[in-house]
């Protein structure tokens, strides 16, 4: 759980676009440690499409910027599912459509192959 006070503050860096901001505090840190040693450090959607993959980022089911409230929740106190997973670069890339211009999206190559 997040108290009143980070709350406060999490949500002044939010308005000011310095979300990312709170990838550095010391309690995300540990908090985010503790969700990957859960998870085995091991991506969760890879695990559940049958294959591994390894887990390098700890996502916010529910994103940051909608529910800073959960930003400090492994579990989602209403539906009790995850509220903090931990997923390859891949997998949260897809998570986040928003930040496309960060991910590495394989475009089709722009050239058709030819047969006449
Ligand atoms: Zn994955
Ligand atoms: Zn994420």
């Amino acid at each position: 759980m997040i108290s009143e006070h980070l709350l406060c503050r999490l949500r002044e860096l939010l308005a000011y676009g310095k979300g990312d901001n709170f990838y550095g505090w010391r309690c995300w840190r540990k908090l985010a440690a503790k969700v990957k040693r859960m998870d085995k450090h091991e991506c969760q959607h890879c695990k559940a499409k049958g294959h591994y993959a390894p887990g390098e980022i700890v996502h916010h089911v529910r994103h940051l910027k909608d529910r800073p409230d959960l930003a400090l929740s492994i579990w989602d106190p209403v539906t009790g599912e995850r509220q903090l997973i931990t997923l390859c670069k891949d997998c949260h890339a897809v998570e986040h459509p928003e930040n496309l211009q960060y991910s590495q999206i394989r475009h089709e190559p722009l050239t058709e192959e030819r047969w006449d």
